[in-house]
């Protein structure tokens, strides 16, 4: 008899959580091995060792706006209200100045559905002045990881609909931040790319490197 999915499924978290744990003990100032694992954690619902690693995240990078969004729900979940509306209120902010709208309005709901004050968004503000600044020709790309505008790839990366979906929201500076931290990936976590396991390992890392899942 087959295995249930809801085995496979657990077997996977239990080896992604190996998998990022690895990552992060190799590696202990790289964000993305504390935010993938606290990411798994919360998946599994492990709150307050998600809280762990997802702080740690931040600590090593404060500009991670997916991962205010992620330490509040397991703060939440946790119990502990309180820490996730503070979390939310910074995430807000961060999320803002970069520009990031999907986690930005997501934390903005959830602190409106606790009865916490939201702070006021400066994005739209922004956005108008640099319109007027540069015109509108100039005003379509916004890297959706850093907030900046300009700085497109001249072209998608490489084929396919991934490509594209880099090319259309990954601006040249964080798309070269990935190829060095993609790079460490595959050598902490032994990744074989030719293999559709280290493929898709690989592209995970990227999307959640990038920001780009539910884009
Ligand atoms: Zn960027």
């Amino acid at each position: 008899m087959p295995p249930s999915v809801a085995f496979v499924r657990t077997m996977d978290h239990e080896r992604r959580i190996q998998q990022f744990k690895q990552m992060a003990e190799a590696d202990p100032n790289n964000e993305l091995g504390h935010f993938s694992l606290g990411k798994v954690y919360c998946e599994v619902g492990r709150y307050e060792d998600a809280a762990k690693s997802l702080s740690r995240a931040l600590q090593l990078n404060p500009m991670l706006s997916k991962a205010y969004q992620l330490l509040a729900e397991a703060y939440d979940r946790a119990g502990r209200r309180q820490d996730a509306i503070d979390v939310l209120t910074r995430g807000v902010t961060v999320a803002d100045d970069q520009g990031d709208r999907m986690p930005r309005d997501a934390m903005a709901d959830m602190l409106k559905s606790w009865g916490a004050p939201v702070p006021t968004f400066l994005a739209p503000a922004k956005a108008g002045r640099e319109e007027a600044a540069t015109g509108p020709a100039t005003a379509g790309f916004h890297c959706s990881r850093c907030g900046r505008p300009d700085d497109q790839l001249p072209k998608p990366p490489f084929k396919g609909p991934v490509g594209e979906k880099i090319y259309a929201n990954v601006c040249r500076s964080c798309w070269r931040e990935w190829i060095a931290m993609g790079t460490k990936v595959i050598n902490e976590l032994g990744l074989v790319l030719s293999t559709p396991i280290g493929q898709q390992t690989y592209d995970q890392y990227m999307m959640e490197f990038l920001q780009l899942e539910g884009r």
